[in-house]
């Protein structure tokens, strides 16, 4: 599934193409993603220009003036550049054709992804109620530590909550509560303000060099400018379940903390 870094890689490699380009057209084959694609988003768009393409969590935002192409990768879609003419293949949903001869092409094979319209001011109920980014000044141990004042629930999934912080995805949160030394299943309200600083520093430091190696997803994934992520290689904890630590060699334990698969030490986390 896309996760926050290769949403990342996407923006920063569609980026350089689309910004000051104006939409010649929207070709729609399949519109019943997630949600529907609105049938007047063709007419929206066309001769639009995109000013910017930012991001918001894991939404994709295309900014132009008469308002904002929300765009959502779901569990299987990707966006790829590609020139004018070329045929599509299976799953490509849309195309967004623009000036100058090249086409951004949505692919999803199992279509949980949305490609959706923001009139100007107005915020979509999606984005309305998200936590900070993570990799803004607004999200640190502070945040973290108020935030989970008499939780009693886990740690992991206070850290994976949308509301608390967007972005930290499973692969993210088992990295980060590792390099951090605290174990995945602890109570949230009790984590120190000290080890929460701790914590905001390697979900920030996780995550920057997953977006500089392009994303983890190796096998189903390919960045905004077709090379594969390789952040999977490097990773501490995760999908490593019997084998040792890369600290004190112990073999690392499986916990299913809300249906998600969760890997940790023993030792090195407390
Ligand atoms: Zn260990």
């Amino acid at each position: 599934m896309p996760e926050l870094p290769e949403v990342e890689t996407t923006r920063r490699g569609v980026q350089p193409h689309v910004v000051g380009r104006e939409i010649v057209r929207l070709t729609v084959r399949e519109s019943r993603l997630r949600w529907p694609i609105p049938a007047e988003l063709p007419a929206l768009l066309q001769g639009q220009r995109v000013d910017a393409v930012e991001r918001r969590a894991k939404y994709l935002l295309f900014l132009t003036p008469g308002g904002t192409l929300l765009i959502h990768l779901g569990m299987s879609g990707s966006l790829r550049l590609v020139p004018s003419g070329q045929s599509p293949a299976k799953h490509d949903h849309f195309d967004i054709e623009l000036k100058g001869g090249q086409v951004l092409r949505y692919n999803d094979p199992r279509r949980f992804g949305c490609c959706l319209w923001l009139a100007p001011d107005e915020q979509h109920p999606l984005l309305r109620h998200l936590g900070p980014e993570p990799l803004s000044d607004a999200f640190d141990g502070e945040l973290l530590y108020r935030r989970s004042r008499g939780r009693k629930g886990p740690v992991k999934p206070f850290l994976m909550d949308q509301k608390v912080v967007v972005g930290v995805g499973n692969i993210y949160a088992n990295e980060a509560l590792f390099l951090a030394g605290i174990r995945p299943d602890r109570a949230a309200g009790r984590v120190s303000l000290a080890r929460y600083e701790s914590l905001a520093g390697r979900v920030k430091q996780v995550l920057t060099s997953a977006i500089s190696q392009g994303g983890t997803t190796l096998r189903d994934f390919v960045g905004g400018d077709g090379k594969p992520g390789y952040f999977a290689q490097q990773l501490h904890v995760y999908g490593r379940e019997g084998q040792p630590c890369k600290r004190c060699g112990l073999p690392l334990r499986e916990l299913r903390i809300s249906q998600r698969s969760t890997i940790y030490c023993v030792a090195c986390q407390r």
